[in-house]
């Protein structure tokens, strides 16, 4: 039976207790992808793990792995970087919860994806370094970059179905196509039957399509063509959040397939409607 010792830098995205004493740690590494390891006595007082093993850190591991079962053993492990800002800010923690668990729920173990791994160590860090106007602006370059590195990257400035260039006043947008789709051939696919004008998701191309601004187009198209960002560079989330948040979940729980409904975004509806900066001001000023 093969068996391999792996040594591997790696995230945290979640721990379960397992039986008296340990813990089942699924870890996004850098060279392996996705692994699930048991940690023997993890929880016991005095464990060799301590606090390493906490959601968010960044850890070196060795593991063995074996091919005969899922469940793989976990030997060692030290921190390389914690993200304390994260622990002390609960919005900042909820979106770093989230993007855990989207990698946690879009991709299959053992298939490496150096680019997704460099996503995620990307996010944990700006999450702590960005005002709270550009987390969700961070959150959606985020996700744009993990489905690029997953292959599937949305089409955002040209129609997916005649390619001409998205018009600024609105489009439809249709995960199932890719991206974007122009009035016109929305209006041709309404002529052929589909009722491409009502004001929620309908279906065109056989297809579920909703109708979205021309201005949540633009924003998700700038904030794709960044390679990089800077906290000065990215720009803060605009108003029509709900769209936006609505786009990007649609695209990636169609493109998980299988696995469905993406439970970790929930959290931001919670987080409630956009408030202007003058308004969150206001009610700054009356405490
Ligand atoms: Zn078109």
């Amino acid at each position: 039976m093969a068996r391999v010792i792996v040594k591997t830098d790696a995230v945290v995205l979640r721990t379960m207790r397992m039986g008296e004493t340990s813990k089942l740690v699924t870890l996004f590494s850098e060279k392996h992808g996705k692994l699930k390891v048991m940690a023997k006595g993890a929880r016991k007082p005095k464990s060799k793990y301590g606090g390493c093993l906490e959601i968010t850190n960044e850890i070196h591991v060795v593991c063995y792995l074996r091919d005969d079962r899922d469940l793989q053993t976990l030997s060692d492990a030290e921190v390389v970087r914690t993200h304390p800002q994260l622990l002390t800010d609960l919005t900042r923690l909820a979106f770093a919860g989230a993007a855990s668990e989207m990698l946690d729920r879009l991709t299959i173990e053992h298939e490496p994806n150096e680019r997704l791994y460099a996503c995620l160590l990307g996010i944990l860090r700006g999450l702590e370094e960005v005002s709270s106007q550009q987390l969700e602006s961070l959150f959606w370059y985020f996700q744009l970059r993990v489905a690029a590195s997953l292959g599937y990257r949305p089409e955002l400035s040209a129609c997916t179905n005649c390619g001409c260039e998205l018009e600024l006043e609105a489009s439809w947008f249709s995960p199932a196509l890719g991206g974007g789709v122009c009035q016109s051939c929305s209006r041709e696919a309404a002529a052929d039957g589909a009722d491409a004008f009502s004001s929620g998701g309908t279906t065109i191309f056989g297809t579920t399509t909703r109708r979205v601004s021309g201005e949540s187009l633009r924003f998700l198209a700038l904030l794709q063509s960044m390679r990089t960002y800077t906290r000065q560079d990215l720009p803060p989330a605009p108003p029509r959040r709900g769209e936006i948040r609505g786009m990007l979940r649609s695209f990636l729980e169609y493109h998980a397939g299988a696995t469905g409904r993406l439970r970790s975004l929930e959290f931001l509806d919670a987080l409630g409607p956009y408030q202007p900066p003058d308004q969150e001001a206001a009610v700054n000023d009356e405490d």
